[in-house]
């Protein structure tokens, strides 16, 4: 199938990397793509830029003391201005060919439903969402007929070259792992990260919270739990290698000793890519690996003991129900307090290791139960952070 009219697409999240990067792409491919709807949290000067820039129909800012800003940036434009939770929702189901779901975090949960019921194809990059309300999500995703398409770097190499058809072929899914920007370094001195060493990843440029999430290995955990979602695999059959120069992207192994992996650049612009020409491919500038001047690829195994998330992940996953809800909750939470200067790096695995071991289970039953759990594992993490981490780095100083 070759794509002849322009495709229109929405992005949730224009503003970040994920946002950002999406956008390079429809202006380096000009008549290729047009911009229904784009969306932001705050950054008005950025979103209002960009929405001339492509010219878009609607630009939406989620937080409403951000609309008049946003409709004064826009003036003379004709561009649509709007702003309020609700209103990104409404902008995720509008008709489109295409929706870009890269809000980072829980928060774009209910857009990003919105988007998978509003019969587009939905390129996946909220991974967050997936882990809090995943067995509810696929449901809305099989009810409508949505094509999930992701884009996590990993879960586009694995889509790649996973035979769904003979799945019962498949030994194992391998996810690689750069290992982050702490991959060789003992905990002792991880204790004292600063927040600007925890997020200069060596390899990979995002957004801050994804950043710290691969500094402490949550992001390959939460990344075993989108594998399990989206490949319908159990958690045993989702590996994890770590390969720090992030060529190959992720592999899969099959019962005849196959192992296929996809290659690339460290570029989120080609999983981007994948997602939007899906089936087919786009050109992508500057996106050409060079094997012979990288010389050497290397592997070693994710080591669980320094690195803890990796574990409280698969642990979460296994409890099933509430448990993944628990867990990205709290660990949005303590990346946020980590980034804001109040908890050391550490303290981040503390919060959702506590959060998991102290909140009941149940298996929520609806969107509604999901964000209730949601709520209440966030302001179990806050109380956390400032009862007990309070009173521990008041005794270590002592
Ligand atoms: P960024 O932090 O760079 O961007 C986040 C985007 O979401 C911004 O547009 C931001 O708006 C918007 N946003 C933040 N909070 C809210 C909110 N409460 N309501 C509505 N919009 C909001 O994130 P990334 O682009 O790095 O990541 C986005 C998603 O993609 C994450 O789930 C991440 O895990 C995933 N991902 C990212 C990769 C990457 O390379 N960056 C790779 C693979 C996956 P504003 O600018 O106004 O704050």
């Amino acid at each position: 199938m070759s794509q002849s009219k322009a495709r229109r697409v929405t992005i949730l999240g224009a503003t970040g990397s994920v946002g950002t990067s999406t956008l390079s792409l429809i202006e380096e491919n000009p008549g290729k793509y047009e911009v229904e709807a784009l969306t932001a949290n705050r950054d008005v000067d950025s979103l209002a830029a960009i929405a001339r820039r492509v010219g878009a129909k609607l630009a939406v800012v989620a937080d409403s003391t951000c609309y008049s800003a946003l409709k004064t940036a826009l003036s003379g434009s004709g561009i649509e201005a709007a702003a309020g939770d609700q209103a990104v929702v409404e902008a995720a189901g509008r008709p489109a060919d295409l929706v870009m779901a890269a809000i980072v975090g829980a928060a774009g949960l209910h857009s990003t439903l919105a988007a998978c019921r509003s019969g587009a194809a939905v390129a996946f990059a909220n991974k967050e969402c997936l882990v809090c309300a995943g067995p509810l999500m696929l449901a809305e995703v099989a009810k409508h007929g949505t094509r999930l398409l992701p884009v996590d770097s990993e879960h586009s190499a694995v889509f790649q070259v996973f035979d769904a058809a003979r799945k019962g072929s498949v030994v194992k899914i391998i996810l690689t792992a750069s290992g982050g920007p702490f991959r060789t370094w003992p905990r002792a001195r991880m204790e004292g990260a600063s927040i600007a060493q925890a997020v200069a990843h060596p390899i990979w440029s995002m957004g801050s919270k994804i950043s710290i999430d691969s500094a402490t290995m949550m992001n390959k955990g939460l990344e075993i739990i989108e594998a399990h979602f989206l490949f319908g695999l159990p958690e045993s059959q989702v590996d994890v290698v770590v390969h720090p120069q992030s060529v190959i992207h992720s592999m899969v192994e099959y019962e005849d000793g196959s192992t296929l992996a996809q290659l690339g650049t460290p570029d989120m612009r080609t999983p981007i890519a994948v997602a939007m020409a899906w089936p087919d491919r786009m050109p992508v500038s500057g996106a050409t690996l060079d094997l012979a001047k990288i010389g050497q690829l290397t592997f070693e195994p994710a080591d669980p003991i320094r690195f803890p998330a990796l574990a409280l992940a698969r642990h979460a996953l296994q409890m099933g129900g509430d448990a993944p809800t628990i867990l990205n909750a709290a660990n949005e939470t303590a990346v946020a307090r980590f980034l804001a200067g109040h908890i050391g790096f550490l303290d981040i695995e503390r919060v959702v290791e506590s959060a998991l071991g102290t909140l009941p289970s149940m298996i929520p039953g609806s969107i509604d139960d999901v964000v209730a759990v949601d709520k209440e594992a966030r302001l179990y993490a806050e109380d956390f952070i400032g009862t007990r981490l309070t009173r521990r780095s008041v005794s270590t100083a002592s």
